[in-house]
């Protein structure tokens, strides 16, 4: 979905306010989206040079989509926006006294306002071995590697089938959207590699275990919603094991706290999210909670009015002494709300305290099952919660090209014709 200008500003017009967004994810390109044709310059940067639509990787992981159907061009997308640019590269420093974000390669790059958009990253709590040995799900080199030792694990199962048959033990930690969503994708694929692709593979020795500390599934969800995904789970053939932490992950091993130590194939970590040791966390003196940048609830940065955060990377007060979930509608509302203020502060106007619009949470377990909770009303279950996640998500994904490939795939699943892209992308020696 490339955006338009209506007017013909020149990206050199210098004489313009630059605005720098750092980061090409749901709240940076929303912010860019709300100054399209307004009379600043734009700079978005990003360390890759496509949007990643990260509640899709998943499906990436387990192959059901391709990589470049969750990706899209962040060029691409403001191609004919004359006053938006885009710099590929990854923003090291911030001189907030000097105006200026530092690259990688140390070129500089002077700002007037400065949007901080640059997300979050997999949190491993300093559980021993966690962040080498377990994938997390956070880009899509990590949805690509976990594809490939998923696949692998497979393909090598079946090569010793006749002579010493193994079985597999595939661990999902976290119990949230992503480890239930990855959980019942796994035992779908699964299924499918034994009946279509005629794998040889004791199906009774394939255990997809999902393990989390809490008592019960998507704690966000209303209980009824967290109790629907377990039964489905558990008919898909997962197994939910609660009130379990895992102390140490292995190469090939994870080790609970129990004392527990199990061989695994794969230790797949949707455990949580940390914004510490990204840039975010790096633009204060002191971070906010889980490395965030603090932000007022108009989303700027401490005392400075030119410098904002947006999205994961920011957090942003709720008015209840809390902060706002790290979630995509936060993100592109906060997003499109420092681009007004960006405005706003243009025509000389004050800016206004951010507001967040809940509409709902939703998550997908398999074909024809996912819940959705509408903010005050009820949870939507079963094939209906499935078309309304299939809906939202192929409304929100970015591109024509790939919401037309994404919906094709999908149909083609839903009549059970599954070819889908199960190729292991590496070489047999080093399949990650
Ligand atoms: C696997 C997964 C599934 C999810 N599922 C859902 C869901 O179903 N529903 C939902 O609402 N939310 C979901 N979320 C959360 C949602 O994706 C995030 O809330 C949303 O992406 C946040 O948007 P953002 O713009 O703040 O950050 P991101 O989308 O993470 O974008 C950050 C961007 O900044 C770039 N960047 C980071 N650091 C730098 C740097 N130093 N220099 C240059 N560029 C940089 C990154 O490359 C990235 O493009 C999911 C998240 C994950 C990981």
């Amino acid at each position: 979905m490339a955006t338009t200008s209506t007017s013909a500003l020149s990206a050199s017009d210098a004489s313009r306010p630059h605005v720098v967004i750092v980061g090409g994810g749901f709240g940076g390109l929303e912010v860019a989206r709300g100054l399209v044709g307004r009379p600043v310059r734009v700079t978005i940067i990003d360390r890759h040079n496509f949007h990643t639509f990260l509640p899709l990787l998943y499906q990436v992981a387990t192959a059901m989509l391709e990589p470049a159907e969750v990706a899209y061009p962040i060029r691409t997308v403001f191609g004919k926006a004359h006053n938006v640019r885009f710099r590929h590269g990854l923003v090291r420093h911030v001189d907030h006294d000097r105006r200026v974000v530092v690259l990688g390669d140390e070129t500089e790059l002077a700002y007037d306002h400065l949007v901080i958009a640059t997300g979050a990253t997999a949190a491993f709590f300093g559980i021993p071995g966690a962040s080498q040995h377990a994938i997390p799900l956070y880009s899509l080199a990590d949805a690509r590697r976990l594809r490939n030792r998923l696949l692998s694990s497979l393909e090598h199962a079946d090569a010793v089938a006749d002579t010493a048959p193994i079985g597999l033990n595939f661990v999902i930690v976290g119990g949230g959207p992503t480890g239930v969503e990855t959980s019942g994708a796994l035992s779908e694929l699964i299924k499918t590699v034994i009946r279509r692709d005629g794998l040889h593979l004791d199906p009774t020795r394939v255990r997809i275990i999902l393990v989390d500390m809490a008592p019960r599934l998507l704690t966000p969800f209303p209980e009824k919603a967290s109790a629907y995904a377990l039964k489905e789970l558990e008919r898909m053939g997962v197994e939910v094991e609660f009130g379990r932490s895992v102390v140490e992950v292995e190469e090939h091993a994870i080790r609970f706290a129990d004392g527990e130590r199990l061989r695994v194939a794969a230790v797949v970590w949707a455990a949580g999210v940390t914004a510490n040791g990204t840039l975010a966390s790096d633009v204060q003196e002191d971070a906010g909670p889980g490395g965030r940048v603090r932000v007022s609830p108009s989303l700027q940065i401490a005392e400075r009015t030119n410098e904002w955060a947006v999205g994961d990377s920011a957090a942003i007060p709720n008015g209840d002494g809390g902060f706002y979930p790290q979630l995509a509608p936060v993100a592109m509302q906060s997003g499109r709300h420092v681009a007004a203020q960006i405005v706003r502060q243009g025509e000389g106007k004050p800016a206004l305290p951010f507001k967040f619009h809940n509409k709902g949470i939703m998550a997908t377990i398999g074909r024809h099952a996912a819940v959705a909770t509408l903010p005050k009303g009820p949870t939507v279950k079963g094939t209906l919660g499935w078309l309304a996640w299939l809906g939202l998500h192929l409304w929100y994904l970015v591109g024509f090209r790939n919401k037309l490939r994404v919906m094709i795939n999908w149909t083609w699943r839903y009549f059970d014709w599954p070819s889908g892209p199960r190729l292991i992308m590496a070489d047999a020696e080093t399949a990650d």
